[in-house]
């Protein structure tokens, strides 16, 4: 589904991914975590094609073709979810408004039939409670005044309408709750299908007690220095990230 080889990213001249090597097959859930400042957000931004990041050497494939080629809404039609892919306030547009039509965007793409408003709404109920989304959310304008945790719920609420076939959370941004914490993980768990597959970017363990990765790898200085099952999440958490420093560094 996914292949990145030996991929070189550089922000403003400086060099942050030094040869990233990746590959994510259908039904698979795999963890990037790593030391603060160790190029996770940037692996997430370059996937998304934000436009600030270089990208120097290697290659990334999507379903076999040139995923670097595409457009950032290509990558999104093309069933790629990026965590901050809606990220702005949209005054005047209430959220069911947006969503809909974001929905049978995707279907059009897909060459499914449009939804009606009634069956948009019967979709919208069930992956609601899957959230656990307040209904009076979804009423008001695309994330203004929204509260962190809203704004989280929101994000993985399109998630779950998008179904897309890969989705690539950056949950590095702290602050986040237990509440918020379980929302992602309900999101991710209940998007698992053989189909599709999840990167999730955290520096939290903890996240990783909710979301059960069938991959762990850390980051480190712009290279994926170890990969392993999920146990190496929980290494982790008791041993923090100095003694994969020190491996690395003997
Ligand atoms: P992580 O998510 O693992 O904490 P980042 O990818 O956010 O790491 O950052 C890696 C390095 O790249 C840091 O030194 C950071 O300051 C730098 N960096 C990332 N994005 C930018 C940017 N847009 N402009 C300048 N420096 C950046
Ligand atoms: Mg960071
Ligand atoms: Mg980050």
């Amino acid at each position: 589904m996914l292949k990145i080889k030996d991929l070189y990213a550089s922000v403003e001249g400086m060099e942050i991914l030094k040869g990233i090597n990746l590959e994510v097959k259908p039904g698979e859930v795999h963890a990037i975590m790593g030391p603060n400042g160790s190029g996770k957000s940037t692996l997430a931004n370059v996937l998304a094609g934000k436009e600030e990041y270089e990208i120097t050497h290697g290659e990334v494939f999507y379903e076999g073709a040139d995923l670097l080629d595409k457009s950032p809404e290509d990558r999104a039609k093309e069933g790629i979810f990026l965590s901050f892919q809606y990220p702005v306030e949209i005054p005047g547009v209430p959220m069911v408004n947006f969503l809909k039509t974001s929905v049978n965007e995707h279907r059009k793409h897909k060459g499914l039939k449009e939804l009606t408003a009634g069956e948009f709404l019967k979709l919208m109920r069930e992956k609601m409670d899957m959230v656990d989304m307040h209904a009076k959310l979804t009423n008001r304008s695309v994330n203004e005044g929204f509260s962190g945790g809203e704004k989280k719920k929101n994000e993985i609420f399109q998630m779950a309408l998008l179904e897309p076939k890969l989705a690539i959370l950056d949950e590095t941004d702290s602050g986040l709750d237990i509440d918020a914490l379980k929302t992602v993980a309900n999101g991710v768990n209940a998007l698992k299908s053989p189909e599709r597959a999840t990167i999730v970017v955290t520096h939290y363990q903890r996240l990783l007690d909710y979301i059960v990765p069938d991959f762990v790898h850390i980051l480190y200085q712009g290279k994926i220095v170890k990969t392993a099952g999920k146990e190496l999440a929980h290494q982790l958490e008791e041993k923090g990230y100095d003694w994969i420093k020190s491996e690395i560094e003997n």
